[in-house]
């Protein structure tokens, strides 16, 4: 049990009631103690009553929180959230199969772990904190998956990156169980060695699997770019639904050099792939016209609402070339991860980029983040991931 006790200011519960995972600062009264940035928190009303536990904040989020119940924050508590958390994704079926073991373990407030990211590759599992509290419980979640999680063998803790800077707590990232017998991870059916140590994010773009998926169905007989291809993720689902030919085009050499790798992995000596490192206003700028399958996938143009305009900017500019330069007939398939653009304003930034082109366009499906990142009804925020298939005349 906490001894800090955080009392917030008159009707500032509300949104606790309603089982919303943030106390934002503005809404604390007083504290009761000197918690550090990290420590386990209570949570009360003003007229006293207990509302929840959780993890202190420096910031505009001063509390996230762990549970809405007076528990102790313990290792039952860690091993009942990851059970809950696995045996959703069982259900899924995407556990510790022959054909998939690429998975999202935890996704944050999504299964009721704010500040807390593990993503599954096969016998390893890689843990992201995004708060002083997750960082400080890395050890406990880390038991917990190797007790739970029994085909599990490395834990990798990967959080270097995504720590609030200020705090200063010297993290350095490494394997608090395993790091030596290293399986190749299975998406799908398609084989990923993932690089979770020097990597981007945990390593690999696991929200993006049923999108590649779908990309499959659409890929027979086109010729394909796939933009913002990373490590190639939607380039092994075109193959494997028979493109002519596909282009995986990164700026990064390193992200370009892992795709050739991959693609050797599944498809050796195939012909129809080619891998280019390049900047993708400059490579879409002197392409010809002969793609009619094109992805884009960039990275968050937007991290704050204040660059929201220019962000949407960006999401037109880009979206307007692929719809300039498609094939009559050809498929986009377009997305933006960026939590602060809005569905509607991403649709908007499409539409007039569309719009600009002069072309017929229609919509074939609306995408959004998989059943493994899934969004808690309390925290509508955590649905980040849109994508928009359309059919270019
Ligand atoms: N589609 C990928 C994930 C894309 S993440 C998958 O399924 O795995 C976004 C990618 O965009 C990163 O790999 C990053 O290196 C790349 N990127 C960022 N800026 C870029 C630019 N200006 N031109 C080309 N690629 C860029």
């Amino acid at each position: 049990m906490s001894n800090y006790r955080v009392f917030l200011k008159p009707k500032k519960e509300e949104s606790l009631l309603r089982f919303h995972p943030w106390v934002f600062s503005g809404a604390i009264q007083k504290i009761e103690g000197e918690p550090e940035e990290g420590d386990l928190v209570n949570v009360y009303g003003a007229n006293g009553s207990f509302l929840a536990v959780g993890h202190y904040q420096i910031g505009s989020i001063a509390v996230r929180i762990l549970s809405f119940k007076q528990i102790n924050i313990d290792k039952d508590f860690w091993e009942e959230r990851i059970r809950i958390a696995y045996e959703l994704r069982r259900t899924l079926k995407l556990t510790g199969g022959d054909n998939n073991n690429t998975y999202r373990l935890i996704h944050g407030e999504g299964d009721s772990l704010p500040g807390l990211i593990v993503d599954v590759y096969a016998n390893t599992a890689v843990i992201q904190a995004h708060s002083v509290g997750m960082h400080h419980s890395r050890n406990q979640v880390a038991d917990a998956i190797h007790s739970i999680i029994t085909e599990i063998d490395n834990i990798y803790y990967k959080s270097d990156a995504t720590l609030p800077f200020k705090a200063n707590l010297n993290n350095e990232d490494g394997y608090l169980y395993g790091g030596t017998n290293i399986e190749t991870a299975l998406e799908y059916g398609l084989k990923f060695n993932v690089d979770w140590v020097k990597g981007q994010k945990t390593g690999f773009f696991v929200d993006q699997r049923e999108n590649r998926s779908l990309l499959e169905f659409y890929a027979t007989g086109r010729s394909v770019l796939n933009m913002f291809c990373y490590t190639g993720g939607f380039s092994f689902y075109a193959m494997r639904g028979n493109a002519k030919l596909v282009h995986s085009v990164d700026s990064s050499a390193k992200a370009i050099s892992q795709t050739k790798q991959n693609i050797e992995l599944n498809f050796p000596e195939d012909t129809r792939h080619e891998a280019y490192a390049e900047d993708a206003f400059k490579y879409l700028d002197k392409m010809g016209e002969n793609y009619d399958l094109i992805i884009l996938d960039p990275p968050a143009f937007a991290k704050h609402r204040n660059v929201l305009r220019n962000a949407l900017q960006g999401y037109r500019k880009l979206n307007a070339i692929a719809f300039e330069k498609i094939k009559p007939g050809g498929i986009l398939f377009t997305f933006s991860c960026s939590q602060v653009v809005s569905k509607e304003n991403f649709r908007l930034a499409v539409f007039s980029a569309a719009a600009q082109s002069g072309r017929n366009v229609r919509i074939l499906h609306q995408l959004t983040q998989p059943a493994d990142h899934p969004v808690n009804i309390y925290h509508p925020e955590g649905e980040y991931l849109k994508g928009l298939v359309l059919f270019v005349e």
